[in-house]
């Protein structure tokens, strides 16, 4: 569906094909704590490295300003090495396409694999300037952009690199993402319901705005539903707020309401003094007391959020429904979670925390697809291109 070349397009037998994964995965003291991102890489690596290609792989991790040692991508080179079953030469070069790669690239066999250094040790990376592209275009002949949870960015790894090359295509994660959010979001079964969560209004303005055009019931929790309960005109007492979007809250109300969407806010909420897991805690309805803030819903909205899944047949969930890190405040998170894992429709997670949650809680294997791309898939769901799969040569 999506009207890109793809890797299923290409000839890639003894080319060296560059890939653009999404290898940004969470390190603890050098360990990758999270895996699911390598894993989510492997079809279009072992298809080209099945075809004979030479599979040269780059990817960014984490945001270093310049090369640091706590950055390098070597980790994954292991771990990848292990999930392949075969040998992933690291290119370690603070350049990342200097001399050290590029004899790595010299020496490659068809169907063997050298994974580049961090994108980001090259300052050029994330301003997308030319020099940069250019070196990681002059080590390919064909460019594979399978990196969605950054395709919302363009650095040179993910767009200005397909400047220089001669043919570029997307790879399937990325085929796989696009398909899911895009059927979910212009061709959905219905009912249609999407789920926002999490602690920041602003950060999903554009969503919600776009979101209610398309679903029949959008349900707001986690922190950002303060907002919307101010604008109700309830007390929220020191709950997270973003006062300058009560305005915004008030027409995305309206809106609602114009175009006949079920828009569900909290009507209950665990509440506490302090912003921890030890503090005292209890459910209030309505407003909340002075002193106390939300950091999860109550039970009667569970009841309600469950309710309205019942018959779902597409939903999208972005975002916690409470501090969900916090065990007497996950309640509100782990019922989404279980509403989603018992109901027969299409369920997709948007990246970053609903992901996390959905993984920690136990529920991943439940879910129709959960998204590697948390900033991608909240542009997606805004309604923007995103500039990584545009870049990408049309069929
Ligand atoms: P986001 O990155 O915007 O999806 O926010 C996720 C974070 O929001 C998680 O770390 C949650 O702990 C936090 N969060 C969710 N609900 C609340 C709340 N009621 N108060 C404070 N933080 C919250």
């Amino acid at each position: 569906m999506l009207n890109k070349k793809s890797v299923d397009d290409l000839q890639v037998k003894g080319k060296r094909v560059l890939v653009r994964c999404d290898f940004n995965v969470p390190l603890k003291d050098g360990v990758i704590t999270d895996e699911n991102r390598i894993v989510a890489a492997l079809p279009t690596i072992n298809k080209l490295i099945n075809e004979g290609a030479k599979v040269i792989l780059c990817s960014h991790l984490g945001k270093p300003k310049e090369p640091t040692p706590s950055a390098s991508l070597a980790p994954v080179a292991e771990r990848l090495s292990e999930k392949l079953g075969k040998k992933v030469v690291f290119a370690a070069d603070d350049t990342v396409v200097g001399e050290n790669a590029r004899a790595a690239i010299e020496k490659m066999q068809d169907g063997d694999v050298v994974l580049l250094e961090n994108t980001r040790f090259r300052k050029e990376e994330t301003k997308n300037e030319e020099a940069f592209s250019k070196d990681l275009a002059s080590i390919c002949d064909v460019y594979v952009n399978d990196a969605f949870g950054s395709s919302h960015r363009a650095h040179c790894s993910t767009v200005g690199v397909t400047n220089f090359v001669s043919e570029s295509a997307v790879g399937y994660l990325m085929d796989k993402e696009i398909s899911y959010l895009g059927n979910a979001v212009n061709n959905p079964v219905r009912p249609f319901v999407a789920i926002l969560g999490g602690a920041k209004v602003s950060d999903k303005i554009n969503v919600i705005n776009n979101l209610l055009e398309k679903v029949d019931t959008l349900i707001i929790g986690g922190g950002m539903a303060y907002t919307f309960m101010k604008a109700q005109g309830h007390e929220i007492g020191n709950s997270l707020l973003e006062a300058d979007k009560i305005d915004y809250a008030k027409e995305m109300m309206d809106k609602a309401k114009e175009k006949g969407v079920n828009l569900l806010i909290p009507v209950d909420n665990v509440i506490t003094k302090e912003f921890s897991n030890d503090a005292e805690f209890k459910t209030v309805k309505g407003d909340i007391p002075e002193g106390w803030q939300g950091l999860d819903i109550g039970e009667e909205t569970r009841e309600i959020f469950k309710n309205a899944l019942k018959d779902a047949k597409t939903v999208v969930w972005n975002g916690p429904m409470g501090v969900f890190e916090f065990s007497n405040f996950a309640k509100g998170t782990i019922a989404v979670a279980e509403a989603l894992a018992d109901i027969d429709a299409t369920t997709i997670i948007g990246g970053g925390d609903s992901a996390a949650a959905v993984n920690q809680l136990g529920f991943a294997d439940k879910m129709s697809h959960i998204s590697t791309g948390g900033g991608a898939s909240l542009e997606f769901l805004e309604g923007k291109d995103l500039p990584g799969v545009v870049a990408a040569d049309d069929k």
